[in-house]
């Protein structure tokens, strides 16, 4: 698939005003920092769709970006960030798990993890709670520019084992470099094949 527009249609807080014509979607979400803002912009060809930021966890609404006229990109908010208060998490956990449980239209969530870290149990558990809700997802490691190919392939090797401990099948993944373009056209053609629009 080619990207030949992506254009910005909402931001809010409220999963009832979340676009309503139920084109299909597919949503992006992780740590903050992660490289989630990079990812997107680099899948959609901008500088500056999604916006790069040096204050993680300041984005804390559902946008949603129209692509090609056919699909939408959801960018949700960063979670996991320290200096956030009790209540903006648990203000978040509720508009997630809101999104997850309504949004019948999304095809696929990727959940972003940085490809350098040991798993961490609250990537681990957003995975099981998509799991168990059956919402089907994938990995995207990022930032594998950061490492060498061998230890891509061993830090793989960590992340698939501890899955394994409590998963039967491990969820599809892809590896990623914003930075240098790595990932773009399996994504793009992941959600080509399973974006049936
Ligand atoms: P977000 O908070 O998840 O949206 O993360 P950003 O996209 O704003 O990126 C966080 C930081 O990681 C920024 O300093 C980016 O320049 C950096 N970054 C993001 N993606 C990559 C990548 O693929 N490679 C490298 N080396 N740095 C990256």
């Amino acid at each position: 698939m080619q990207i030949k527009s992506a254009e910005f249609v909402v931001s809010n807080s409220d999963v009832s005003k979340c676009p309503k014509d139920y084109l299909p979607e597919y949503a992006f979400i992780g740590r903050s920092n992660v490289g989630k803002s990079s990812l997107i912009n680099m899948l959609t060809n901008r500088r500056n769709l999604a916006k790069t930021s040096g204050k993680p966890g300041k984005t804390q609404l559902i946008n949603h970006f129209i692509i090609n006229k056919n699909w939408y990109l959801v960018d949700l908010p960063g979670y996991g960030y320290a200096k956030v208060s009790k209540s903006a998490k648990k203000t978040f956990q509720k508009f997630i798990t809101a999104y997850f449980s309504e949004r019948k239209q999304l095809v696929s969530a990727f959940v972003l993890v940085d490809i350098r870290h040991e798993p961490q149990n609250i990537d681990l558990e957003f995975m099981q709670w998509l799991g168990e809700n059956m919402i089907p997802f994938s990995i995207i490691f990022t930032k594998a520019d950061k490492l060498k190919p061998k230890a891509i392939e061993s830090h793989i090797i960590a992340y698939k084992n501890v899955l394994l401990e409590t998963w039967e099948e491990l969820p599809n993944y892809f590896i990623t470099s914003s930075s240098k373009g790595v990932g773009k056209d399996d994504l793009l053609r992941f959600i080509d094949e399973t974006n049936k629009n």
